[in-house]
């Protein structure tokens, strides 16, 4: 969502005139998008913003922005104590942050002009700060669809916000309710994507299977959303995350199992394996009924893949509920799985929770899970040695001289780069190649002898 919600903040800049710049330290504004769902994250924005203190005292003209959950967060903080920094800007605030800059823009010039940068440790030449919490959401921006790092694939944001209650999540409190948008505009978005090329969209929510739940008598939902997207004859790949286990209904697995272009991997966040715990958590189901909902799925599309995510060491969480999730785990066979060791966060009901499991507890719980879902995935793999993929390239790998895209999947798959093929061509293709060798967390292969490589002209 942040990734979108920089090209989107992009877009409109360049609508007003504004170009990239060649690195951050040519740019006069800095913006820095940020999120507040781990604190590692935050951590790497407050050294950033140190950092831009020393460079603001010498150029008092330099406009500095903090944008998204951190900004709403931290709000007052910043306020205070960092008068470097120009622009506070919450999440649903990016439809008019060009307006918002500019303003920024003049206040610095204003002061500019009234006395001479500040030369001290201490006066950092501050320009006082614009505080917009409450505003135009990024997504009343009419998107500039060339604003996107890839040839071939895109994000579209369907909905903001969540209404769910997890003690441990920040977001509904940064990012707001949920508000969806009208079927119409994301069709004609998607369709303005791939006109410019785009053959894979990936639809972005918090919980993006509760679509439409605030479009009332607008009869909105996932499902239905799916299948007017996939009316697109030249949309190959269609996938959405994140969804929530309590709105994966039987429309939505109707619609998953018979749309052919829809992605056959579900990142469906479990969290926990243990009842006890997801009650603590406020996440609204059990592991049973979670299980049940999978079977649904898979009785109706077996060829669906399953992602979740896991907080370890969670307040209260014991040896033995750890362990059920671990056996958790490895009855559904999770495809791939992301593991997250409880920090409190501030602002949660959970920040109240007694932090009870030590740190070196939450660790091993870490490696644990990590290692049972390693040899979940490399078996996986291992059963795709021999066969031949569709993979759609992402551009060159880390190893020189080979590619890497992924499959229908999510599957990470690399390939040498086939001789005489220019890599900036493939990049954003779709290729045949065939395993023959897995990895802990991808495969490797080779471009099968039937492949094509009828590479689509994008106009410039
Ligand atoms: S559903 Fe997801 S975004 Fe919403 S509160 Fe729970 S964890 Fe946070």
């Amino acid at each position: 969502m942040n990734k979108l919600d920089s090209e989107l903040v992009e877009s409109k800049l360049q609508q007003r005139g504004y170009e990239p710049a060649a690195s951050e330290d040519d740019a006069g504004v800095v913006l820095v998008n940020t999120c507040s769902v781990r604190q590692h994250a935050e951590d790497r924005v407050w050294s950033k913003l140190g950092k831009l203190r020393i460079r603001k005292r010498r150029e008092p003209g330099l406009v500095v922005g903090v944008l998204g959950c951190m900004a709403q967060e931290h709000k007052r903080y910043m306020l205070a104590r960092m008068p470097h920094v120009d622009l506070v800007v919450g999440p649903s605030a990016f439809g008019d942050i060009d307006d918002t800059i500019e303003q920024a823009r003049s206040r610095n010039a204003a002061l500019v002009r009234e006395r001479e940068p500040a030369r001290t440790k201490h006066d950092v030449g501050g320009a006082g700060v614009v505080v917009v919490d409450h505003g135009v959401s990024g997504d009343a921006i009419k998107r500039n669809v060339r604003v996107r790092p890839h040839r071939s694939q895109a994000y579209v944001s369907i909905m903001r916000g969540c209404n769910m209650p997890c003690t441990y999540c920040i977001v509904p409190s940064t990012r707001g309710d949920e508000i969806s948008r009208p079927i119409a505009d994301l069709v004609e978005e998607a369709q303005r994507l791939v006109d410019d090329g785009v053959t894979e969209i990936t639809l972005l929510g918090q919980t993006v299977n509760a679509y439409g739940r605030d479009l009332k008598g607008q009869n909105a939902t996932l499902a239905r959303l799916l299948r007017e997207l996939h009316e697109i004859p030249a949309l190959r790949r269609l996938a959405f995350i994140t969804s929530h286990p309590n709105f994966l209904n039987a429309e939505l697995i109707d619609a998953i199992a018979e749309l052919p272009r829809v992605a056959r991997y579900l990142h469906l966040p479990a969290q926990s394996g243990s009842n006890a715990v997801l009650k603590t958590m406020r996440r609204g189901y059990t592991v049973e009924r979670y299980k049940k909902r999978v079977d649904q799925l898979l009785a109706k599309a077996p060829d669906v893949e399953l992602h979740s995510d896991w907080i370890v060491g969670y307040p209260g969480e014991t040896v033995a509920d750890f362990e059920q999730t671990v056996e958790f785990v490895k009855d559904i066979g999770f495809a791939q799985s992301y593991v997250f060791k409880y920090s409190p966060r501030p602002g949660t009901v959970a920040e109240e929770l007694v932090d009870d499991v030590p740190t070196a507890e939450k660790e091993r719980r870490n490696q644990v899970l990590l290692a049972v879902q390693e040899e979940l995935t490399a078996a996986r793999n291992r059963a795709l040695v021999g066969q031949t993929v569709e993979v759609l390239v992402e551009g060159p790998s880390k190893v020189a001289g080979r590619l890497s895209g992924r499959t229908v999947h999510h599957r990470l798959v690399h390939f040498p780069t086939p001789e005489g093929a220019n890599v900036a061509d493939l990049t954003g293709e779709y290729v045949s190649v065939r395993v023959t060798e897995a990895l802990a967390h991808s495969v490797v292969g080779e471009v099968a002898p039937e492949a094509s490589f009828e590479v689509g002209v994008v106009e410039s």
